[in-house]
């Protein structure tokens, strides 16, 4: 049987996610033995940027008219498109800036020499091609990208949890930093899957994943009100991974 044709690019972003699948250490000869890996700019010097996909791994975010053309070029050559982290997934950290005029971001920062750079409102993936399957995570969890390759070597789609963190949380007995301490945490509403690493070092969850399907947002900016945090404590904290939950919309409850 011939072995799965596999692409692993970047968009604009911190390359987290390529970094993961290099520290892979153990598993990763299993990984090159068993995929045909046609591009993978961190780790292939030569690679092959136009030849047809069975999948190919996207991370980043479209921040900028050439990242858009590399996702659509990506979309028509692969089969199956998997977006990973969160940047590709939700927006990420880039999205943050959206709130604001991108002109006048630019100027802050790069003063009259941003004029140079062509950027746009920074947005998922699935703003422009369709995504068959999300990872996320900021960066991606090692666990589940192996699960993620085992699946599609089988030619399935690999089921990730559609429940909260939270729920890791409560399975590894961790003292509810929300409920007994009072801390600003995104348990409640992020996604799960990585065993809820920061509630286990006493920190809250800041919501690096996304939000869990279905996340009830208005319940849980109720629950933080209540346990007085500022309306800008909480759509900070709501808007830094996942720009499109439009606390705004909901300040109402
Ligand atoms: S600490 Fe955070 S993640 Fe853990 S149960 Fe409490 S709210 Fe949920
Ligand atoms: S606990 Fe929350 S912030 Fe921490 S790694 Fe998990 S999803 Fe990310």
């Amino acid at each position: 049987m011939s072995k799965p044709k596999v692409g692993i690019y970047g968009l604009t972003g911190c390359a987290g996610d390529q970094l993961v699948i290099l520290n892979c250490e153990d598993e990763l000869l299993n990984i090159v033995g068993a995929l045909d890996i046609k591009s993978f700019s961190m780790a292939v010097s030569e690679s092959d940027d136009d030849c047809l996909l069975d999948i190919v791994f996207v991370e980043g975010t479209v921040v900028q008219p050439r990242d858009e053309e590399m996702l659509q070029n990506l979309r028509e050559r692969a089969k199956l498109l998997i977006a990973i982290g969160t940047c590709a997934v939700w927006g990420g950290l880039p999205a943050m800036k959206n709130e604001f005029s991108q002109e006048e971001i630019k100027k802050k920062v790069y003063g009259p020499a941003g004029d140079i750079f062509k950027t746009t409102a920074p947005q998922p993936l699935s703003s422009f091609v369709k995504v068959d399957l999300s990872i996320s995570g900021c960066p991606i969890e090692k666990e589940q990208l192996l699960q993620a390759v085992a699946s599609l070597l089988h030619g399935d789609l690999p089921r990730l949890p559609g429940y909260a963190v939270c729920t890791e949380c409560k399975m590894s007995e961790y003292t509810c930093l929300l409920v007994e301490k009072g801390q600003l945490c995104l348990g409640p509403i992020t996604v799960a899957g990585c065993k809820a690493r920061c509630p286990g070092y006493g920190q809250p969850c800041i919501g690096c994943r996304g939000p869990v399907e279905e996340a009830n947002v208005s319940s849980e900016i109720e629950v933080l009100k209540e346990k007085g945090f500022t309306w800008v404590d909480i759509q900070n904290r709501l808007r830094t991974f996942v720009a499109s939950i439009d606390p705004l919309q909901i300040e109402s409850v």
